[in-house]
């Protein structure tokens, strides 16, 4: 059986989520595939059977209200266990990233991050991953009985495909822990994440300063997007958060629509980026390595593009 740990957020299923659960159920053919809840409330598990899940294993507690690291990964250790599970995939999300190998490491299994290709060999996962910011992939096999893997988002496809999905409730956790996390309280905003974003205008050292980035912002709102930035308008001070990077070090997206505005391309900002569906590149330099990437370029002055796009789309009333 493979097991799916499967994330919600405002009761639905985390895009990223439905993707590992289908890349699940194309790979175990007719074998069991379950997907895992685990939470205050698990209410929205029930569309995990649209997407292949036989079953559907709900861990309920009040304690597992905010996510807390080692109670997380005691809890899906647990239930691979008790369920016979011989894989487990999770989605590569801060969350998935935090506590699968935990998981892992509780079931002493073998652990494959971000991968972006799996296949069976024999009763067994293979695994690609890539390694040097994209430009080389490894081939992970297991030895160890059970096999733990991330899957990076946006690169497997979220396919409907209905099953049962038999709903039961696993016994919550009876341990005592030694914390437990009480509250998160997000940063504001409300925005788009950017990886599950169908549209992406992006901005880069060019835009000089942060304050620039109300131009993006303008352009983004036009066309129904959201803003991201490189590493460099990152680290610049600028006041750009982290969470908005694109990248090997920052997320990896892949929307349909890519706007990189004074972005020169360098292959860490490729690296989360080459996914995207239409990638449209506004750069001063002809010669900058995003143009080899887009399927349309702009050589021009994003302070003077970027505004003259944002006015076209509001007059063609362009919104999603
Ligand atoms: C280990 C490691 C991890 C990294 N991870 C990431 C990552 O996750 N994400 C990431 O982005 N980078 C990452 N980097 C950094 C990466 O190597 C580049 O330094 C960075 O992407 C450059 O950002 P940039 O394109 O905004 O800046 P630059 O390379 O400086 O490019 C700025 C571009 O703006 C153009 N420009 C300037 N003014 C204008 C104008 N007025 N109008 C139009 N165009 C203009 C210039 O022609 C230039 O092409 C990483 C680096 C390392 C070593």
């Amino acid at each position: 059986m493979i097991l799916v740990f499967c994330e919600l957020k405002e009761g639905k299923i985390r895009k990223a989520s439905l993707e590992a659960l289908s890349e699940a159920r194309r790979l175990s053919g007719d074998a069991t595939v379950a997907a895992l809840f685990v939470g205050a409330s698990c209410a929205g598990a029930e569309e995990a059977a649209k997407y292949g899940a036989d079953s559907i294993f709900k861990v309920e507690a009040p304690a597992l209200g905010a996510y807390s690291s080692d109670l997380f990964a005691a809890v899906i250790a647990e239930a691979v266990k008790a369920k016979g599970g011989t894989a487990l995939l999770g989605a590569a999300t801060p969350l998935g990233k935090d506590v699968l190998p935990r998981v892992a490491a509780k079931l002493d299994a073998g652990y494959a991050a971000e991968v972006t290709c799996l296949a069976m060999v024999g009763p067994k996962l293979q695994a690609a991953r890539p390694v040097y910011a994209g430009k080389a992939f490894a081939t992970v096999d297991f030895n160890s009985e059970i096999q733990v893997a991330s899957t990076r988002p946006n690169v497997f496809a979220a396919a409907e495909c209905p099953k049962a999905g038999a709903t039961e409730t696993l016994p919550a956790p009876t341990l005592g822990f030694k914390a437990i996390v009480k509250e998160i309280l997000a940063k504001g905003g409300g925005k788009q994440d950017l990886t599950e974003a169908d549209v992406i205008v992006s901005g880069g050292r060019g835009l000089k300063e942060g304050e620039n980035f109300k131009l993006l912002e303008a352009l983004a709102e036009a066309i129904g997007g959201v803003v991201g930035a490189s590493r460099a308008a990152v680290d610049a001070g600028w006041g750009i958060p982290h969470s908005m990077q694109v990248g090997q070090t920052g997320k990896v997206v892949s929307p349909t629509l890519y706007i990189a505005c004074g972005i020169s391309g360098a292959i860490q900002h490729v690296a989360g980026m080459s996914g995207s569906k239409v990638i449209v590149a506004i750069n001063k330099d002809p010669e900058a390595p995003i143009f080899k990437l887009a399927d349309y370029g702009i050589v021009g002055d994003l302070f003077e593009v970027v505004p003259e796009l944002t006015k076209a789309a509001k007059a063609l009333a362009i919104t999603k």
